[in-house]
């Protein structure tokens, strides 16, 4: 079996093998990626830049960010990456994301996840304004998020409301189970899932959670955002439903996902690959948040 597209489907979307429509994040991606551009272009090019902190020499980070600089520029931002080794210490980690809080030419800050041990990446993070919190991870953005308030927020969760919305798939009155609650993932995605104008009837389900098969099988919409390789099996996943992967985990034979991708490619409806699916769109939604971030502090028009 394999996870090759085979035929076309409507949104210019493309079906697999089973007959779910792929939800196919690089090609969002490029094409959030094209009208950010457009965007900056069209108001005269006004400098949007994003900032990336990454402390010591972490293989994926390293990649993560050197990508996230790769879309930037395709964007027509700017950005700047400033390096660290891992035992800078705590106070010198401070003192650069607190230069660049200050910094009126710099719109977005991301701090590059996980921090190496023994840092306090908590307190790494409430120096970062909301209004420059591209990842949407300082307990403000988190509130203003709870609180339906304008902010930024999170990249992995706004992510998958946009191939949501991409590829039509109906929220309202839906029901979705996001299977993680993480800060970073789960939660702030439940959130925006259950919002008023989006609508879905959102049930969080973890570790501890009781007949997750069962509990998935009643949704419209189901998310793995756990790291567990095949966890979401076509047992978990009723006939037609959407089903997203967030989950990686790298195995000998690659990256795969909390999904079982080509088992449950024949049940589902839409489906999105592992990888090429949500990890393109966080990078896509990274930019679209430090356009808007730019906006927020006055830098960009409206
Ligand atoms: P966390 O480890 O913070 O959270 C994992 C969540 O999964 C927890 O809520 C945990 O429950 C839950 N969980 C663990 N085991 C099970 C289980 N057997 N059944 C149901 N729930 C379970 O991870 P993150 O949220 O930070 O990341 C989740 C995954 O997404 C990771 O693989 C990460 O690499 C990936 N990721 C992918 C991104 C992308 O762009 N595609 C971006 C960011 C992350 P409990 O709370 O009870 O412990």
């Amino acid at each position: 079996m394999t996870n090759e597209p085979t035929s076309s489907a409507s949104n210019g979307g493309i079906r697999t093998p089973g007959g779910a429509i792929l939800m196919d994040g690089n090609r969002l991606r490029d094409e959030i990626v094209a009208e950010l551009a457009a965007t900056i272009t069209a108001a005269g090019s006004p400098p949007v830049c994003l900032a990336t902190v990454l402390v010591g020499d972490d293989g994926p980070s390293q990649r993560y960010v050197r990508n996230k600089h790769v879309q930037a520029a395709k964007a027509g931002m700017l950005s700047r990456n400033e390096v660290l080794p891992a035992d800078a210490g705590q106070s010198r980690v401070e003192e650069v994301v607190a230069a660049l809080a200050a910094d009126p030419s710099v719109h977005g800050i991301l701090v590059q996840s996980p921090l190496p041990t023994g840092y306090d990446e908590e307190a790494v993070l409430t120096l970062i304004p909301a209004d420059k919190d591209v990842d949407g991870l300082t307990s403000e953005s988190m509130g203003r998020l709870v609180r339906g308030l304008p902010g930024l927020v999170g990249c992995t969760p706004l992510g998958v409301m946009r191939l949501l919305e991409r590829y039509g798939v109906a929220t309202s009155g839906r029901r979705a189970v996001v299977v993680g609650r993480s800060m970073l993932v789960g939660l702030p995605l439940s959130l925006l899932l259950a919002r008023k104008g989006v609508d879905a009837t959102v049930t969080i389900a973890h570790s501890r959670t009781n007949d997750l098969e069962g509990l998935c099988r009643e949704a419209d919409i189901v998310v793995g955002a756990v790291g567990q390789a095949g966890l979401i099996t076509a047992a978990h996943v009723k006939p037609g439903a959407t089903v997203i992967d967030v989950g990686i985990s790298r195995t000998e034979a690659g990256i795969v996902g909390d999904v079982d991708f080509d088992a449950v490619q024949a049940v589902a409806g839409h489906i999105t690959p592992m990888p090429g699916g949500t990890g393109p769109m966080t990078i896509a939604c990274l930019l679209e948040n430090t356009l808007t971030a730019a906006r927020l502090q006055g830098a960009f028009p409206s």
